[in-house]
C-alpha cells in the first residue's frame, strides 16, 4: 500500500501518510452543514484514542477567537475524550483541508505530542506527525520545573 492510498474507515492507521478518510469526511460534513457566516468558517474533526470522532467549528472573533482545532480540544474534553490521535480541519465553501496555523500547531503539539495532522489537498492528502509541522520547536512540558 502506498502512502497515497486512502483508507476508507478510521481505526488504527499505523504507517505515516495513511489518511483517515472517515475523519476527513466528518469534518467536510460539519463544514457543509453547520459553517455559518463569518463566525464559523472552518470545521475540525479529531479521532480520539478510543476511536470516537469529535467535531467542532471555529468561533471567530476579532479579539482572537479560537480556530476550529482549539475549539475541538475543549469539545473533545467535554465528552471525556482527553486524548486525540489525529486531527483535520476543513474550510467552508468546499475549500478542502486546511493546515493548522502556527498557534494551533504549538497548542496541538503541547496537548498531544504524538498527534498526527492531515494536510494536503484532494488526492494528495497525507498524514504527518504534528512534530514535523513544528521542527525545533519549544516544547512547553520540557521547561516546567517540578
Ligand atoms: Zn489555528
Amino acid at each position: 500500500m502506498s502512502t497515497s492510498d486512502q483508507v476508507p474507515a478510521g481505526g488504527d492507521l499505523v504507517g505515516a501518510g495513511l489518511v483517515d478518510a472517515e475523519l476527513v469526511e466528518a469534518a467536510v460534513e460539519v463544514a457543509r452543514r453547520y459553517a455559518r457566516g463569518d463566525n464559523h468558517t472552518v470545521a475540525a474533526a479529531g479521532r480520539a484514542a478510543d476511536g470516537r470522532i469529535v467535531t467542532a467549528l471555529n468561533a471567530y472573533h476579532f479579539t482572537g477567537g479560537p480556530c476550529a482545532e482549539l475549539v475541538l480540544i475543549g469539545a473533545a474534553a467535554g465528552q471525556g475524550a482527553y486524548e486525540l490521535t489525529t486531527v483535520v480541519a476543513v474550510g467552508d465553501r468546499e475549500r478542502g483541508v486546511i493546515p493548522p496555523c502556527g498557534r494551533c500547531r504549538q497548542v496541538l503539539l503541547d496537548y498531544f505530542p504524538e498527534l498526527r495532522i492531515i494536510v494536503g489537498q484532494g488526492s494528495r492528502l497525507r498524514t504527518v506527525p504534528v512534530r514535523e509541522l513544528l521542527p525545533e520547536t519549544y516544547v512547553w512540558a520540557d521547561h516546567q520545573v517540578d
